[in-house]
């Protein structure tokens, strides 16, 4: 059983429910341990994100929660931290207050240039995705889909995060080849040169299980032939639910925990008394 999840959304952001509330989810799941990670305000206008003005509420809120649920469950401090490709960089609000945090995710969720307010992106719509490759890469998924791979092996490598966020949502529209075709070499390579670069940074990649449940089909991310080239390389994984209402709390995690052991893992890992450690899957 997973006992975990480190991707959950709140009111603070995108998410349905109240910290609280999905802590009490979290607790009636069975987890002994979880983190709370908001997506972090971002340096221009949007309506999916937290405000900067709320960080010090959102922090003292989670010690608050913190305190009184701790004889039930070990909470901890994070944040979904955005990498920009056009910048190849993160918010400096982000970097000033990454410290305060106790893990980190990053992920990528933009597509084009955010030094304006008419950001597109990769999860909203696919006519706004599809106008942004249109407008900033030649209409070319090919071009953007390598800027993506290579920006997630920039940003891993320089930021080292605790968890790699969904490692390939840029399918997120792909649903039937729409867009492209994942079976291509050059689609492929990408993604195992990105797989390097991981390794290499050390950092844990999350199988996250929250997408199907927003957008049935999708399936999780990282897509099902990608675990096993993880398992090959040993890299570290945590399994996080991406939850954004209490119903997402641990969506999925029964069949993903049994798939991971069919690609060869044997355990995922945790935030035990503020140390990632190893836990063993299927117990
Ligand atoms: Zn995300
Ligand atoms: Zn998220």
């Amino acid at each position: 059983m997973i006992r975990s999840n480190y991707h959950i959304h709140s009111n603070y952001c995108d998410g349905k429910n109240s910290l609280e509330d999905m802590v009490l989810a979290g607790i009636n799941a069975g987890f002994i341990s979880m983190g709370l990670s908001s997506h972090m305000s971002l340096p221009f206008k949007n309506d999916w994100t937290m405000k900067e003005d709320d960080l010090e509420k959102y922090l003292f809120e989670l010690s608050y929660l913190k305190k009184k649920y701790a004889s039930f469950i070990e909470l901890y401090y994070g944040l979904e931290i955005d990498y920009f490709l056009d910048r190849k960089d993160i918010s400096i609000f982000s970097k000033k207050n990454m410290l305060k945090l106790d893990y980190t995710i990053m992920s990528i969720h933009s597509i084009g240039s955010t030094f304006s307010d008419k950001v597109s992106y990769i999860d909203e719509s696919q006519d706004d995705f599809l106008r942004a490759i249109r407008k900033f890469y030649d209409n070319s998924p090919k071009k953007f889909i390598q800027n993506y791979y290579d920006g997630i092996a920039n940003m891993v490598i320089t930021f080292k995060p605790d968890i790699l966020g969904h490692l390939d949502l840029i399918k997120k529209y792909n649903q039937s080849n729409a867009i492209f075709d994942d079976q291509e070499k050059w689609y492929r390579k990408s993604v195992i040169e990105c797989l390097e670069v991981v390794k290499e940074s050390g950092i844990m990649v999350e199988i996250n299980t929250g997408a199907n449940l927003r957008v049935p089909g999708v399936g999780r991310y990282p897509s099902d032939w990608i675990i096993p080239e993880l398992f090959k390389r040993k890299i570290p994984i945590t399994v996080s639910g991406d939850s954004h209402s209490i119903e997402g709390i641990s969506y999925d995690f029964e069949e993903t925990e049994a798939f991971l052991m069919d690609c060869g893992y044997k355990e995922y890992g945790m935030l035990i008394k503020g140390q990632w450690e190893m836990q063993p899957l299927g117990k």
